[in-house]
């Protein structure tokens, strides 16, 4: 059974990106055959991953308006089981290309279906924005993982994140689901984060992740390695709590 998982929150710096590659490297170290798909046209998880933008040379931008066989754009990465399909700056001119199209929410979702079956997991990761690539992408998924950073003002923005998801299963994606929140970047020398986890708690119960994402220093420089947490310091903080985390998304298959 192969599972389509958005990472989405509009707000930026939450976590998404770090979550995309890191947990993809998780699963795909417990065996899994994975696929990240960068719809961000800052391609902040494509250069994650080691892969240099300059010689890509099929996007998710050809994937989804110029209608390439997702095939041509997938390239493997050094974590064996994890593969990608890159995004590039010119994704950025998309949200404005897609308006007219027909179809347009439904773009990624039709280009996934033919490799779906390939892969035991697809996780994409969202830009910051509840824009048409965002909607794309919450309605190709079966569910959306929603990072939140601990810290102040935690909750602010979700409610249009939520209001995004339910119209999304209104009128697109009547199944998609909310596969789980993922409290990110906590400090645990302040008090400040254990409130915002009883606040998230709270909010979202049961649906909030055991696995708590501590601010680890080893996660937010392996991206300038081009590596994920696995291959970068696979015995740092960082690298113990994203395979837990990938174990506690497997144990809900
Ligand atoms: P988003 O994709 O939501 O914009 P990122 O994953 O890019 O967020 O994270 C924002 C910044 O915070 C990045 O510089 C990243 O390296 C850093 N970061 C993310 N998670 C952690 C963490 N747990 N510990 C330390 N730094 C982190
Ligand atoms: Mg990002």
């Amino acid at each position: 059974m192969s599972k389509i998982i958005a990472i989405a929150n509009q707000k930026g710096g939450v976590g998404k990106t770090t979550t995309s590659v890191n947990l993809g490297a998780g699963l795909a170290s417990l065996g899994k055959r994975v696929l990240l798909v960068d719809i961000d046209p800052q391609g902040n998880t494509t250069s994650g991953v080691g892969v240099n933008k300059a010689d890509v040379a099929n996007c998710i931008y050809d994937v989804i308006i110029n209608e390439v066989h997702p095939r041509e754009a997938i390239l493997e990465t050094q974590v064996e089981g994890l593969h990608i399909i890159p995004a590039t700056i010119q994704l950025a001119g998309a949200e404005i290309e897609l308006v007219p199209t027909i179809s347009r929410e439904l773009r990624l979702k039709k280009s996934l279906h033919l490799v779906k079956a390939d892969y035991d997991y697809i996780l994409i990761d969202c830009p910051p924005s509840l824009g048409i690539l965002t909607i794309n992408s919450l309605t190709a998924a079966d569910s959306v993982i929603i990072p939140i950073q601990c810290e102040y003002y935690a909750l602010e923005g979700l409610s249009q994140l939520l209001n995004s998801v339910r119209l999304v299963q209104k009128h697109l994606n009547t199944s998609l689901q909310i596969e789980g929140v993922l409290l990110t970047m906590l400090d645990a020398r302040t008090n400040l984060g254990i409130q915002v986890i009883e606040e998230v708690k709270k909010y979202f119960q049961e649906k909030v992740y055991q696995t708590i994402i501590p601010r680890n220093v080893r996660l937010s420089e392996a991206p300038s390695h081009g590596q994920s947490i696995m291959t970068y310091d696979p015995r740092s903080k960082g690298a113990e709590v994203y395979l837990e985390l990938a174990k506690e998304v497997i144990s809900y298959e």
